[in-house]
């Protein structure tokens, strides 16, 4: 057993989804890092909201975008320092637009950060992982990638992405103990979504069975239980916390 601190990596932990399962990761026991790429006030926030109530963070700048930016962070921050458990590849973005106007670097971005960042964190994390024969990927989907949207087709095709990347990822570290699981959130009250105007946020909260959006905690509550003991033999799975949409 490594005397290194057990970690849990959250990437966009600065705000919304990735804060909150950075709360709840602290307090089931990791050593959280969270990374983010602009806010450097609202990830020292976070971490302090830990260290406050006795857990232990760090944060890090780091554009999701970059290949080379994440395997120098792995390489510095995480390999040989800390014994990494858990990776949530949560940070994301949108860009939308209709497809018919979409220009390539809208979907280039959303694909670089969104699908090929969460891989490039997923491939470093493994090699560490099947080092220690134990591990937990959860990757964060949503629910707009089995049903579409419309002027979101970088956006849904990135989340699709997760998930096949998700079950091939899940039969390669099975042999390893490692388990990868996706986690495709409905519609949450975040930054992402306080845009929305006021129309289409009727017309979503209609759709959906249990009547309210949720909450960035609903979604930390299912990746902590993917994180924990209890769902040690559960992988490759797409979880939705979604109030029941299914649009
Ligand atoms: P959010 O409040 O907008 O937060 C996004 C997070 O990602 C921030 O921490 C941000 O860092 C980070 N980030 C953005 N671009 C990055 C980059 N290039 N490199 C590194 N970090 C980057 O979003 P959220 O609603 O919490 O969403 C979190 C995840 O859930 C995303 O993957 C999103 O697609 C997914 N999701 C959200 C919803 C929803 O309804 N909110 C639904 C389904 C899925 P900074 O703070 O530094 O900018």
């Amino acid at each position: 057993m490594s005397d290194l601190p057990k970690t849990a990596l959250i990437t966009g932990g600065s705000r919304g989804i990735g804060r909150a399962c950075a709360l709840r990761l602290a307090r089931a026991g990791y050593l959280v890092y969270i990374t983010y790429v602009s806010r450097p006030e609202q990830a020292e926030e976070t971490c302090r909201f830990i260290t406050d109530s006795g857990g232990q963070a760090g944060s890090f700048a780091l554009d999701i975008g970059s290949h080379q930016a994440i395997e120098g962070f792995f390489q510095k921050e995480i390999k040989d320092r800390v014994s990494l458990q858990v990776l949530v590849n949560n940070a994301g973005l949108t860009r939308d637009g209709l497809l018919v106007r979409m220009k390539p670097e809208q979907w280039q971005q959303v694909i670089n950060v969104n699908l090929t960042g969460s891989f490039v964190c997923l491939q470093q994390a493994a090699r560490l992982m099947m080092r220690s024969r134990s591990g937990r990927i959860i990757n964060i989907s949503s629910v707009t990638a089995q049903t579409g949207n419309a002027g979101q087709a970088n956006y849904t095709a990135a989340k699709a992405g997760l998930i096949g990347l998700t079950r091939t990822a899940a039969q390669e570290l099975a042999p390893r103990n490692i388990t990868v699981n996706a986690v495709a959130p409905g519609f949450i009250d975040t930054d992402m979504t306080a845009d929305l105007p006021q129309d289409l946020r009727d017309r979503f909260l209609q759709m959906i069975p249990l009547q309210r959006f949720g909450s960035p905690e609903d979604v930390a509550a299912c990746v902590a239980f993917l994180a924990s003991e209890e769902a040690a033999y559960i992988t490759g799975q797409v979880f939705g916390v979604n109030g029941g949409l299914y649009m």
